[in-house]
């Protein structure tokens, strides 16, 4: 699939797309650039600091990795989204940096839907107690979007679905308990080059796509 083909299709669905450009250069991002893609994204705040100065400024620069909380203040201001949220004392200095800037940041929170053994990412029955806080106000410089998963590395295609249909129905249950902003509140990023056909399918509205886009890494 080219680059064009992918645009076309998620066009069609209406889901939009994130370049993940880890490990690769300006150079394969301006690229892309000069095909009309202006999300982009990284896993580490280093990268982020080293290219998003060197290329044009209207790139919309997603952080898509965990992220210490010393890292913050420097990443804060070349990011409009920080979709890799995992705890809520994160959420916290989040807002905390934001408000010293005076910058509203989107996030997501990162919801743990793998049967594999990850790291980061809430517990789906942890996210009602951050929606609690959020609408309590306690994050004023914070726009709750939505939700991101990562499904199973695997093979197993109904492992996968089961997984995304799981990240959907924790969307669609935090939806109706999100009463602060709850319009902005639109957004489930799953999806990446191996799966994203099926979390398309599944009710992604956000895939992230690295290595079909850029090559292997
Ligand atoms: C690397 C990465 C992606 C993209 O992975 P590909 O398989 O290259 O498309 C998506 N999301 C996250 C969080 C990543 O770290």
């Amino acid at each position: 699939m080219t680059p064009s083909d992918l645009f076309a299709f998620l066009q069609d669905k209406k889901v939009e797309l994130v370049a993940v450009s880890k490990t690769k250069p300006v150079e394969a991002i301006q690229q892309l650039y000069d095909l009309g893609q202006r999300v982009f994204a990284e896993n580490k705040v280093q990268e982020i600091l080293s290219k998003a100065p060197l290329l044009p400024h209207d790139i919309q620069w997603h952080m898509i990795g965990h992220l210490q909380k010393n890292k913050i203040k420097a990443v804060l201001p070349w990011v409009v989204m920080i979709q890799s949220v995992d705890s809520l004392s994160l959420l916290k200095a989040i807002n905390d940096e934001a408000q010293k800037i005076e910058k509203t940041i989107h996030i997501l929170l990162e919801v743990k839907i793998a049967t594999e053994e990850t790291k980061y990412g809430f517990d789906e029955h942890d996210v009602p107690d951050v929606i609690k806080a959020y609408n309590a106000n306690q994050f004023p410089y914070v726009v709750l979007k939505g939700l991101m998963g990562m499904a199973s590395f695997s093979e197993d295609v109904s492992l996968v679905k089961n997984e995304f249909k799981r990240l959907k129905s924790v969307f669609d249950a935090s939806k109706s308990n999100v009463a602060n902003r709850r319009e902005a509140f639109d957004t489930i990023s799953m999806g990446m080059s191996g799966d994203f056909e099926l979390a398309v399918e599944e009710g992604s509205t956000m895939v992230r796509i690295g290595s079909l886009l850029f090559g292997t890494r």
